[in-house]
């Protein structure tokens, strides 16, 4: 299960862009993960403040991109 530290979140939209079923929905004051998600966990490595955890999946290479 993916977990949003809505706190953390500043709504900067890199997740959604590396989603890979487009799963993530930016409106203006907040960040929904909408029920296709699949729990790769792929966007959990893009965030650059890790306001995003867990997933079942972390690609390696993904996350010397932070
Ligand atoms: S865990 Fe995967 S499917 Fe779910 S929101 Fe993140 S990138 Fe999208
Ligand atoms: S990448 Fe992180 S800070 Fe940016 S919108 Fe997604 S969860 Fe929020």
């Amino acid at each position: 299960m993916i977990a949003l530290d809505r706190d953390s979140c500043v709504l900067c939209g890199l997740c959604t862009g590396v989603c890979p079923p487009n799963a993530m929905e930016l409106t203006r004051d907040e960040l929904k993960i909408l029920p296709n998600c699949t729990d790769c966990g792929w966007c959990v490595s893009y965030c650059p403040v890790g306001a995003l955890s867990g997933g079942r999946y972390r690609p390696r290479d993904a996350a010397t991109l932070r």
